[in-house]
């Protein structure tokens, strides 16, 4: 944003500073950890803030993180969603203390085991689940259960999504060609040759896409959250729907991140009837856990599969997929986490955070927006949503969104790294939202 670039680079050159002096035993720490963890992390991603020393946390419960230096974030990145339900919520800390006890993990189902079967059908209308470990693996079950009951080898994304690091999504869309996606590390397979990738909101590529009856399966977010948060124009994914049903090509919605937009998913709110359902992340309250769901008719041919596909290994799942602790987190996160009350407190706030930003953008003529879907809101940096995921992507402003990081961190504020994203949870309070609204009031003021 060349307007605001002399000042931003300034401003960026203080505040690193200011974390610098302020951060004396996080820096003391980052460097032991350097002697054992790559870049001092023992996740690369660790260090996306891109902040002089990642911060080392003591603790974080509900919507707040403490740090070693004992300083104290709202946290409205809640670990990228992974904690959208906020930290330990009790009901999922008490579950777990009580299975702590009573076995980790044992490769079968458990007394839990039943009940996160009928929570998960009342609440996402599917009737079979499976569970993974990660909602990465979740969508590589469902890929490859998708190929395998269609007998096709093609499977479609749309430009700019992010399904994890799930090999065959990792596509972009290049000159009207899938391509494998670049940056990812020591890859030689070449994905786009069984991938198909075509711009969000283009109904006629889609069809173009599906016609030949090649696609087994369309992955997709509701709205995709991925690259910026680009949102279905009205009717999409009505007809998305019947072009699957058309074409034959089983529909996956991944939820992962739109459970942030009520009770039942974002799918739900748009009357959307998915073959698959995945979520992972929250769906346990943070403990490594993921499940897809699909109807009676998937169910049948999936059981008819297993019992005459040759003798051998599926080449599908982990050992502690399932395993007794995550069952019973996901168990109490769906019982008692996840309520019809927790949802109104998220979406109730969350539009006083997006209300509030929108309000000082247009006080101060930026050009700017807020997308918000649910309890999620992301402050961009051009006057009008974007389109496609490549407009999103073209959008970004790295400096000034690394600025607005670390201005706020510095105050009290944690924010996504990626693009700008604020989530609101159960357990974050008005007057943390109010906080947020009042540190981007000073942030603009110095800004100009
Ligand atoms: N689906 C979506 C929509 C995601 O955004 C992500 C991760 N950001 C995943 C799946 C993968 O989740 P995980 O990294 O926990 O496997």
């Amino acid at each position: 944003m060349s307007r605001f670039s002399a000042s931003s680079a300034a401003l960026l050159e203080r505040e690193q500073r200011r974390f610098i002096a302020e951060h004396p035993e996080t820096l003391r720490r980052d460097k032991a950890l350097r002697q054992h963890w790559l870049n001092g992390v023992p996740m690369h991603w660790m260090t996306d803030w891109q902040l002089p020393a990642p911060l080392i946390l003591r603790e974080a419960t509900g919507s707040t993180l403490t740090d070693v230096d004992g300083r104290t974030y709202s946290d409205f990145c809640l670990g990228d969603t992974g904690a959208m339900f906020g930290h330990s919520p009790p009901a999922v800390a008490n579950a777990l203390k009580h299975q702590a006890t009573h076995g980790l993990t044992c490769m079968l189902p458990t007394d839990h085991t039943a009940r996160a079967g009928e929570l998960l059908a009342e609440r996402f209308d599917l009737p079979y689940w499976q569970i993974t470990q990660t909602a990465t693996d979740a969508n590589r079950a469902v890929l490859r259960w998708a190929r395998a009951l269609t007998g096709r080898k093609q499977i479609l994304v749309f430009d700019g999504c992010y399904h994890g690091s799930l090999e065959d999504t990792l596509v972009r869309l290049d000159r009207g060609k899938a391509v494998t996606r670049p940056g990812q590390i020591g890859q030689v397979a070449d994905f786009a040759s069984h991938a198909r990738v075509v711009e969000f909101n283009d109904l006629a590529a889609l069809e173009v896409a599906l016609a030949d009856g090649q696609v087994a399966c369309l992955l997709a977010e509701p709205v995709m959250t991925n690259a910026g948060m680009v949102l279905p124009h009205e009717d999409f994914w009505a007809e998305a729907r019947k072009l699957c049903t058309r074409y034959r090509t089983l529909l996956a919605i991944d939820e992962t991140h739109t459970l942030s937009s009520g009770p039942r998913g974002h799918a739900h709110r748009l009357g959307l009837d998915p073959d698959f359902l995945i979520a992972g992340k929250a769906i346990a309250g943070g403990m490594p856990t993921a499940v897809y769901g699909f109807t009676a008719e998937l169910a049948r041919q999936m059981e008819h599969l297993l019992e005459t596909k040759p003798s051998g290994h599926s080449g599908m799942g982990t050992t502690l997929a399932a395993n007794a602790l995550a069952t019973a987190a996901l168990v109490a996160c769906l019982q008692d986490v996840m309520t019809d009350d927790a949802y109104a407190h998220m979406l109730a706030l969350s539009t006083t955070l997006a209300d509030g930003l929108r309000k000082r953008i247009d006080e101060g003529a930026l050009p700017w927006h807020v997308t918000s879907v649910g309890a999620r809101s992301e402050l961009v940096f051009t006057p009008t949503p974007a389109r496609t995921a490549r407009e999103s992507l073209a959008a970004a402003s790295p400096t000034l969104e690394r600025l607005l990081h670390l201005y706020l961190l510095n105050r009290g504020v944690l924010v996504t790294p990626f693009h700008n994203m604020m989530l609101v949870s159960p357990a974050t309070a008005a007057d943390q939202v109010q906080a947020l609204l009042d540190r981007f009031d000073e942030f603009l003021h110095e800004l100009s």
